[in-house]
Parts: structure tokens; sequence; C-alpha cells
């Protein structure tokens, strides 16, 4: 039995999603007649407040798409200095919109209003225009941390007042909805676009939404082609989409208890040392002693557990929907019996 623990992204469509899949009803979705993308797109928009949606192959197009529609070339983009656009998304900020990025160091990847006020431009012909703000919900290289609904407010009101945009990039935003009991409307009131993920937490194969205003996803439309994310019969993902949103959004409870558990193992050890604060799915720790992150990840890889060592000293493992209950008393049995 293999436990993978390396991302939420290694989850396979359960038996329910196959048959979901199986029985979609398809278009030619480039010509916008794919019944099933158009129900989700509806769905999503709707479940957010929010006027429109667009289906797209990843949260990198959601989020690349987002970023060029929302800028011109030579503009700048605020953001935490471990977010995903940032670091994981091949410099497409840079090729893609032709912008560059203004990091800010935050607090477990979460920053805050007045260091965002502290990074925006003043108009002045030698600095770059500031034209949006990016934030991560839950925040993938902060451990999964969680914002503050109050501080995203405080954010959003200093991009009304300097007329600049706000994007959330919420890849595992279910999860932060599911960790601090908040609705997606409070979100589509406080986002200019929403990037959301179904291929993570909530188990689909394949696929991210993208959420705004009519005009705006009129715009990404257009982007989305030219990036060669225009799908034809893309319905069968999208029912796959519309079955994760309607099953699997509740039982990321169930990850979180999981992550708690581990934690709580983790701490007990001498060679672990600082843990990141787990709120939501992910458990980030510290190793040292007798184990390196690589040495440590290889003797739990020879147990059938496989985890990520994201830097010489640190772990991350990810807790998703086919990490069963038995899959984690046997992790913990394992780390209770390393000495
Ligand atoms: C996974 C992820 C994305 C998008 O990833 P894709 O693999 O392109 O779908 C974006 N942002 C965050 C924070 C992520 O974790």
């Amino acid at each position: 039995m293999l436990i993978d623990l390396r991302s939420d992204t290694f989850t396979k469509p359960s038996q329910g999603m196959l048959e979901a899949m199986f029985k979609a009803n398809v278009g030619d979705d480039v010509f916008g007649e794919d019944p099933s993308i158009n129900k989700l797109e509806n769905e999503c928009a709707s479940m957010f407040g929010m006027e429109a949606a667009l289906f797209c192959p990843s949260g990198t197009m959601t989020n690349q798409i987002a970023i060029k529609c929302h800028t011109q070339p030579g503009n700048e983009v605020i953001c935490e200095k471990m977010s995903h656009i940032y670091i994981y998304e091949g410099g497409g900020v840079a090729s893609n919109s032709g912008c560059q990025v203004k990091p800010i160091e935050g607090n477990r990847g979460r920053i805050q209003a007045n260091q965002v006020l502290e990074a925006i431009n003043a108009e002045d012909i030698h600095k770059p225009v500031t034209a949006l703000v990016s934030v991560e919900n839950t925040a993938n290289r902060g451990g999964g941390s969680c914002y503050e609904m109050n501080h995203l407010q405080l954010i959003k009101e200093l991009c009304l007042s300097h007329n600049i945009n706000f994007h959330l990039d919420g890849a595992r935003l279910w999860n932060a909805l599911i960790c601090k009991n908040e609705s997606p409307k409070q979100y589509g009131e406080i986002f200019d676009t929403i990037s959301i993920c179904l291929s993570k937490g909530l188990g689909a194969p394949v696929g991210s939404v993208l959420l705004g205003k009519i005009d705006f996803i009129k715009k990404a439309r257009r982007v989305r082609k030219v990036f060669g994310g225009g799908m034809r019969q893309a319905g069968y993902l999208g029912a796959a989409g519309l079955y994760a949103l309607e099953n699997n959004i509740s039982r990321l409870e169930t990850d979180h208890q999981h992550a708690q558990k581990i934690g709580i193992a983790l701490s007990k050890k001498d060679f672990i040392g600082e843990i990141l604060p787990i709120e939501t799915n992910m458990i980030i720790f510290e190793v040292k002693g007798k184990f390196t992150a690589t040495s440590l990840a290889e003797l739990l890889k020879q147990h059938h557990i496989l985890c990520i060592p994201i830097s010489s000293t640190q772990i991350r493992m990810v807790t998703h929907l086919d990490v069963t209950p038995e899959m984690v008393e046997r992790l913990l049995d394992l780390i209770n019996n390393i000495n």
C-alpha cells in the first residue's frame, strides 16, 4: 500500500467521478457549446456570487490569464515572495505579460495591508505602474496557512483607493473555506478575480476555474485561446469538476484532521524541529539530529510513504482524499517506531 503525501495533486478519480465523466453531455467548448462546461462555469460563478467563469486546464493558466488581463507590459505585480505565481510559474509574469514582480516577505505566505501600501509605487515616471496585488489562500509555502478575512478586506480597500486590481490564487481556497467556516460569496465580494482549482483537494483529474466580471472573462477567453488552452469536448473534465464540487468539499475536514494527527506524532520525535502551524491539509516540518530531510524522506520511502523534501532541512506532507484513515494509522505507527 503506497501512501502518497507528496501533494494533493496525486489523487485519482473515484468510481463515482468516473461514472459522471462517462455519462457527460459534451460539445465543442471553443464554440461555447459544451453543456457540461457551461454548467460548471455557471455553477462556480453563482457559488462565488461573481458574474462569469472560465474553465482552464491548470491553475497556472488561470493565474497567468488573470495577470495578463489585469496588466500592461512594464507594470508591477505585488505578491508574497514565496507565491506560486512568482516562484512556480516558470517566470510567466515576465514572459506572458511583460511585467515584473515586487515580492514582499509575509508571515507564512500571507501579506498585510501596510506592507502592500508600502509596495505601491507613487505616480512617478521613473517607477513601474503598480497594476495588481495577488494573494494566495491557503498559502502553499506557508504550510497551508489561511488569511483572516479582515486582513483581506483591508488590502481590498487599499486596492480600491489606488485603482489596483486584486487577484486571489485560490488553488486551495476550499481548504481555507472549510478551516475558517467561510463562504465562497465572501471571497466573491472582495476580489476582482479568483482562481480556484478542481484537481487538488477536490480530486478531479484536471482543471481550474477563473472567476470575474463578464467583460473580464470575455477578454480572458480570448487570452486562453492564445495560450492554447481552448479545449474541445472538455465536458468530460467539466463533469468531473461538477462531481467534485458536489461531493468533495465538506470532506476536506477529514484531510485537516489527518494532518493534525500526523503533526502531533511528529512533534514527539527528537529528530523533528519546528513544525509550521497546521491549519489545513499540509505539514511542513524541520528535520534535525540523526536525519536530514533527504535521509528521512528516503527512510519513509522504504516503507512506501512518499513526501517531498522542500529544502535541505524541511519536509512537506500533504493529506488528500486518497489518504485513508488506515493509511494515516500506518504512518503514525511508523513515526512512533522510528528512533
Ligand atoms: C498548484 C497551485 C497552482 C496551480 O497549479 P497547476 O498545477 O498549474 O494547476 C497555483 N497556485 C498554487 C498556490 C498552487 O498550489
